[in-house]
């Protein structure tokens, strides 16, 4: 068996120093292993790992004024038991309940979750509607971008970050405290599952009407946006069964999803519909 090289900076300074003696290797990152333990990608001669394990600059949650910023290295657990996230990003915590178990939760980070760029990834539909940002290093240049999660993603587990690039932090404005939210999976069975089909939604209602909703579907198109299309129409929109099933039109329209070994393109479908029927009936009922 061929040994692995493996490195662990400690500092972004030190990663920007080691990447002059490796940036012509395949840059294998990564921060929990769960990912890529299980993965089944043949991974060139060469390829060099890069553990983040001791990169202190990529942990720690904090909130920054009307920003909450996460490092990518937390892990799942970390965020959900975070008092700061419990307190305003409670759709991140709806999320990452569904997540894994106790134990992979332990080892598995944010970061590894966008990393993967998965259309299934259950906190990216959250961050999505949160309106989330990543900042990226670039360790040829040693310098940090900002960048939108549209810009991100260019595929069905693709990102556009170039050989060993990092991101390093997670940045969300907090939402409004009167901004109801909603999260939901669906998977094969209760725990341990991959999703079939997701949404996460804010909303703000007044009086029965909506005021402003943001929607993202997961695991339904070859990479998570927001619903803008439906958004429109149910704007300004009371919530009767007519609006529900007349947005629900509009949604089968916005997304593309695919049969595969998880479920059938046709399942996928009902199942965001209903998703989204049950998302408008419980923010109305909320407001109640
Ligand atoms: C049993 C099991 C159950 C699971 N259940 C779920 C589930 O319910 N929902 C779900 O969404 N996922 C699930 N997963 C998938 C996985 O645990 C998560 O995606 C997790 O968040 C990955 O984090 P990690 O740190 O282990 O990633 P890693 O394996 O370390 O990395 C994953 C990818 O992200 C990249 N990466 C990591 N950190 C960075 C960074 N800072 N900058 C740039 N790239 C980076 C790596 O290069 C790699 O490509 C499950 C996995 C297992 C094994």
């Amino acid at each position: 068996m061929n040994k692995k090289k493996i490195f662990s900076p400690k500092t972004l300074t030190e990663y920007h120093e080691l990447y002059s003696k490796i940036e012509n290797s395949k840059i294998i990152i990564f921060a929990g292993g769960t990912d890529l333990m299980v993965g089944k990608e043949e991974l060139p001669e060469d390829a060099v790992f890069v553990s983040l394990s001791e990169l202190e600059e990529l942990k720690g949650i904090e909130k920054k004024g009307d920003t909450i910023i996460i490092g990518p290295s937390s892990t799942l657990n970390e965020i959900l038991h975070s008092p700061v996230i419990q307190e305003e990003l409670l759709i991140l915590i709806q999320a990452i309940r569904t997540m894994a178990s106790e134990q992979v939760r332990n080892r598995a980070t944010i970061g590894g979750n966008i990393g993967n760029a998965s259309p299934a990834g259950d906190t990216i539909t959250p961050l999505v509607v949160l309106g989330a940002s990543l900042t990226i290093f670039s360790p040829r240049t040693a310098t940090e971008r900002n960048i939108s999660f549209s810009e991100y993603f260019c595929g069905p587990c693709a990102n556009t970050l170039d050989n060993g690039e990092l991101i390093t932090k997670i940045i969300i404005p907090i939402p409004l405290k009167k901004m109801k939210c909603y999260f939901r999976k669906v998977g094969q069975r209760n725990a341990m599952t991959i999703t079939k089909a997701s949404l996460s939604c804010f909303a703000e209602i007044d009086n029965d009407e909506i005021l402003d909703i943001r929607l993202a579907a997961g695991s339904v198109s070859p990479t998570v946006r927001r619903l803008i299309k439906t958004e429109e129409f149910l704007k300004h929109k009371t919530i009767s069964e007519r609006t529900v099933e007349e947005a629900k039109r509009i949604l089968e329209k916005e997304i593309s999803p695919i049969t595969d070994i998880r479920s059938t393109k046709a399942f996928r479908e009902l199942l965001t519909k209903n998703l989204l029927g049950d998302c408008l009936r419980s923010i109305l009922l909320y407001e109640q």
